[in-house]
């Protein structure tokens, strides 16, 4: 008898060569299988006769086969077999490349439906490789059929079948993981039936009963696990730690922080101060200052006799960081280290041992403090920055290198506050709205391609002033290169080279380089090497090159205004006047007010509005930068309704059993678990 984790050879027509195929999309166990969800689906409810058939659509005909299939064999090795089918209103050509065996298959007086793209005229009806089945069957035809995403060795009727033996094998003794109180509250119909019609509805209605069902499922299940993180770590100890003394720490300062920064260090401490460890998120704009809260904090955890950790998601980054914070420390009495993937074995060797000795104070890197042979002598505070490229996992697994070491995380991404629920549900957050003073806010146009040589004669005078350049182009290589008129980096670093500037250094950046030979461009850059650095939008993250001061961006229609926010914070760092310069010959209306938008404010939280407003909350979930388990079904464009339905129903189930211990809810405490294997172990 198979179970739901049954490995899927069980079904027939799955040996070794597809499973193995399989794997590649994830799906192990019958139940991966039937988890395994349609990516859309074709209505083929409807059965035409041939001189019916739409020209041009996808439709499906039932036809008899009238004579016997030729195969001849072409160029490369190649077969086709042809074949004409008919019925009383007239004939369909049919042509198989490559699937010779159609020519046993087919026998001249049995019928088909067939199914595929309709070519030809009104005359001559033709179909190249149809999916075909005898009449009657009603797998692949006569009904809604469900398409799913593929990889090599598997198509969509092998799948098809599978998922239809995979659901008759296991869908009844899958246990239903929703509470019943909760699925009648929220009407919801059972797990059996949602899993059948998700597959195989039979009609829409059914498939939308199924999609709620399942997404309700994904989101509750996620509440569930993001609430028990956050309540278990009030069931531990974090590194004790009492107040000291800041003002040290203030006057080695060369400037007088914000009051918003005040108040970050303010309720991090007070969280050190806690029994439990703590969980931040300190959000504020690029510029905001964030690495002085980071700094205080090692500071007071330093005074307190615990070590800290920063991690950052480059090793640019991470150099910058030990570039201002060595110096800092140094005048404080402490010790700061830096350690990535290029530090030399020997000094590695070195280093590790005065960590382990407890002689460092402040330990600097990429994710190369996660590795294991990295050992603390007394791991009280984890840093990470910019922890939107990095995954809730990654942060547990750093998490484990202390007991429960007390955890802040810096973010510029600004989040409106109902996804930062999802997207930080475990965290507790600060934000700094200020800049520091004296900044001069960056000065923002757009142009239109007919004013490019007064920008290229812009650029030029940025540069000739000692000044660098950032250039952000949509596309990567010439490779990308579309009919329209989207800049490429590559093509365009070699047209502006060649064309344009011959006499400047100009250096080219995206992210299908190697990290390692993305790093040494930024480096070079940073350093001052390089005069206009073309690039994708890899650049967006933090890196701080105060001597760069214009920012274009080309084909500005084609970034949302996050991403053109984060883009503009590269610049304006310094002391010099700083200029974005969004180029963009678009005439919708929709996009010209996003444009406008951005042009009028620096505020990052006002322009994360508006995003949300005009884009949705898509895009803060597009690119899966949020380090949470990607949602197969719960799109939170749509069922922002449903999130908040799933986010009561789950806080209510967990003040009635807080652990999910209850036997009744032991299908969902396993989901839940698993969901969070790792980060759970972090933080346990
Ligand atoms: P981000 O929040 O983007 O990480 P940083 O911490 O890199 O910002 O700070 C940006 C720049 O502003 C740095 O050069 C930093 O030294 C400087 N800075 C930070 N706080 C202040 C302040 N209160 N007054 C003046 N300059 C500051
Ligand atoms: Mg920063």
């Amino acid at each position: 008898m198979a179970t739901p984790d049954t490995n899927v050879r069980y079904i027939k027509g799955i040996g070794e060569t597809r499973a193995k195929a399989l794997e590649k999309l994830d799906i192990h166990t019958l139940r991966d299988l039937i988890a395994y969800f349609p990516r859309r689906y074709e209505d083929r409810r409807t059965i035409y006769s041939i001189a019916e058939l739409p020209v041009g659509e996808t439709a499906c005909c039932r036809a008899m086969i009238a004579d016997t299939p030729t195969t001849q064999r072409i160029s490369g090795g190649r077969t086709v077999v042809k074949v004409r089918a008919v019925d009383e209103t007239g004939r369909l050509d049919i042509t198989f490349f490559n699937q010779d065996y159609r020519a046993r298959q087919l026998h001249k007086g049995e019928s088909y439906v067939f199914c595929g793209k309709v070519e030809g005229n009104l005359l001559r009806r033709q179909m190249t490789n149809p999916i075909l089945e005898r009449e009657g069957e009603n797998a692949l035809t006569g009904r809604i059929v469900p398409i799913y995403p593929l990889t090599a060795g598997i198509n969509q009727p092998l799948l098809q079948k599978a998922v239809r033996q995979g659901l008759d094998a296991c869908r009844d003794i899958l246990p239903d993981i929703l509470p019943d109180e909760v699925r009648q509250a929220h009407s919801l119909c059972y797990s059996s039936y949602a899993y059948e019609h998700i597959h195989f509805p039979t009609d829409f209605e059914t498939l939308q009963q199924a999609h709620r069902r399942l997404a309700f499922e994904e989101l509750f299940v996620l509440t569930c696990a993001l609430h028990l993180l956050r309540q278990r770590r009030t069931d531990v100890q974090g590194p004790q730690m009492s107040a000291i003394d800041l003002a040290p720490f203030f006057s080695a300062l060369p400037f007088t922080l914000t009051d918003d920064q005040h108040k970050a260090i303010a309720d991090a401490v007070g969280d050190m101060l806690a029994q439990r460890p703590m969980n931040r998120l300190c959000q504020g704009d690029v510029g905001s200052g964030k690495t002085m809260v980071a700094a205080a904090c090692a500071f007071f955890a330093a005074q307190n006799g615990w070590q800290s950790a920063l991690m950052a998601p480059t090793e640019v980054l991470a150099r910058q960081h030990y570039k201002t914070l060595a110096p800092l420390f140094e005048r404080l009495g402490l010790t700061c280290a830096l350690l990535t993937g290029s530090t030399r074995a020997a000094e590695r060797k070195k280093l590790l041992a005065a960590l382990e000795a407890g002689e460092i104070h402040l330990l600097l890197g990429t994710h190369a403090l996660l590795t294991e042979d990295v050992v603390y002598h007394k791991l009280g505070l984890v840093i990470t920055d910019e922890q939107h490229r990095f995954g809730v996992t990654q942060r547990a697994a750093l998490g484990q290198k202390g007991e429960h070491p007390h955890m802040l995380v810096l973010s510029a991404t600004p989040i409106p506050r109902t996804l930062a629920l999802i997207m930080y549900g475990d965290l507790d957050v600060s934000i700094i709205r200020q800049l520091p003073p004296g900044r001069k806010a960056v000065e923002t146009f757009r142009v239109k391609e007919k004013l490019r040589s007064r920008l290229n004669g812009f650029i030029r005078k940025q540069v000739e002033e000692g000044h660098q350049v950032f250039i952000i182009c949509p596309l990567v290589g010439e490779e990308d290169m579309l009919p329209d008129e989207r800049k490429a980096v590559t093509a365009y670093t070699k047209k502006l080279q060649s064309d344009v500037f011959p006499d400047l250094r100009i250096a080219a950046l995206h992210g299908k380089m190697k990290s390692k030979e993305k790093e040494t461009i930024m480096a070079a850059f940073a350093a001052g090497e390089t005069d206009i650095l073309v690039s994708t939008t890899v650049v967006e993250v933090g890196v701080d090159v105060p001597n760069a001061t214009l920012m274009v961006v080309e084909n500005a229609e084609f970034f949302g205004l996050s991403q053109l926010h984060q883009l503009r914070g590269r610049v304006g760092r310094g002391s010099a006047q700083s200029y974005c310069v969004l180029i963009s010959d678009t005439d919708n209306a929709e996009t010209l007010e996003r444009l406008n938008a951005f042009k009028s404010t620096n505020d990052g939280f006002e322009i994360a509005e508006q995003d949300l407003r005009l884009r949705g909350p898509g895009d803060f979930f597009g690119a899966r930068q949020h380090g949470l388990p990607e949602l197969k079904l719960a799109d939170l464009q749509c069922d922002i309704r449903a999130l908040d339905e799933a986010q009561t129903a789950a806080k209510e189930l967990l003040k009635a059993d807080p652990e999910l211990t209850d036997p009744r809810h032991e299908g969902l405490s396993q989901r839940v678990h698993s969901l969070f294997v790792t980060t759970a172990e972090g933080l346990n």
